[in-house]
């Protein structure tokens, strides 16, 4: 099962289809049983509604026929407002992190021990085709970086490793657009992975069953169909399970919570010499069985 929230009329409405290749979706919220109502208008609503959600989107994707066609569709956020903040994981693919050691002048093979975690904020949140805002009033050097990213499904905290997997929903493609020197100059990484708009995020929600091995998904970014950023999920050095335990102990995770798991090599700021993105780039990220996630760079005389 694959999810999108759409724009019709002015209102959010949730689509789901089981080929999105197809270009088909069903309008769910639309086709929601009347006996069931109300229809749920985003995925949070279905996610809070557990199986018996998932049991009536499955019969409805199996009997009535998909007619929206999503590309001409305006997409929305799959969760426009997750309860907490986003939560991230830096520094998680072996290649990114040495050459992010060799742009600081610092031994390449110094590996992280534990999980590096911090978020943005919700308000960081677009969807596919919207613009993101250059900032270039406050920043130089906004950077891009495909991500993995988890959507938690339940309520839980002080997971066992083996019971992790368990409270994931599904997985969706994440572009954590980073002020570079903001990031360094404020010492911690908050103020520049927090900037309005600088979380492009859909356009699809893939159910976890859809996905037989997520620890193995190519990933890839293009900006202006140049690829920068090329690997496997395979390459992470924390992996989907180890992340959601690690997370979850003394924390309660919540069903909608957004977890991004890092990014491989080929962001702007290692490249020699650097190139960060300005108006009018078209950054693309690209995820095996998840999805294609599209954006453009815009500078607006008030960014
Ligand atoms: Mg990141």
């Amino acid at each position: 099962m694959f999810f999108c929230v759409f724009e019709l009329f002015g209102r959010p409405k949730l689509g789901g289809c089981l080929d999105p290749d197809k270009d088909r979706i069903v309008n769910l919220t639309e086709a929601w049983p009347a006996n069931l109502a109300p229809a749920p208008t985003d995925l949070l609503d279905l996610i809070k509604r557990g199986d018996e959600g998932l049991d009536v989107v499955a019969r409805l994707l199996d009997s009535v026929e998909p007619t929206m066609q999503a590309s001409t569709l305006k997409i929305l956020p799959p969760i426009q407002r997750p309860p907490k903040n986003i939560f991230c994981v830096g520094r998680n693919y072996r290649q990114h992190i040495i050459e992010g050691n060799v742009a600081r002048g610092i031994e390449p093979n110094t590996f992280p021990e534990h999980i590096e975690f911090f978020t943005k904020a919700p308000t960081t949140i677009t969807g596919h085709g919207a613009d993101i805002p250059s900032h270039s009033g406050i920043t130089a050097q906004l950077d891009y970086e495909a991500e993995l990213a988890i959507v938690i499904g339940a309520t839980g905290s002080n997971l066992a490793p083996d019971a992790a997997l368990d409270l994931v929903f599904g997985y969706t493609i994440v572009n954590d657009i980073t002020a570079r020197d903001l990031q360094r100059r404020h010492g911690q990484w908050f103020k520049g992975k927090t900037l309005d708009g600088t979380c492009p995020i859909g356009p699809w929600v893939v159910h976890k069953s859809v996905l037989a091995n997520v620890n193995n998904l190519s990933i890839s970014l293009k900006v202006n169909g140049e690829v920068r950023q090329s690997d496997n999920t395979g390459s992470l050095i924390f992996d989907i399970p180890t992340i959601v335990e690690q997370l979850s102990k003394g924390l309660t995770l919540e069903p909608g919570d957004i977890i991004a798991t890092g990014t491989p090599s080929g962001v702007g700021y290692a490249m020699t010499p650097p190139h960060f993105l300005g108006d009018g780039d078209l950054v693309t990220v690209e995820i095996e069985g998840i999805g294609r996630l599209e954006n453009t760079v815009r500078t607006k005389l008030n960014t």
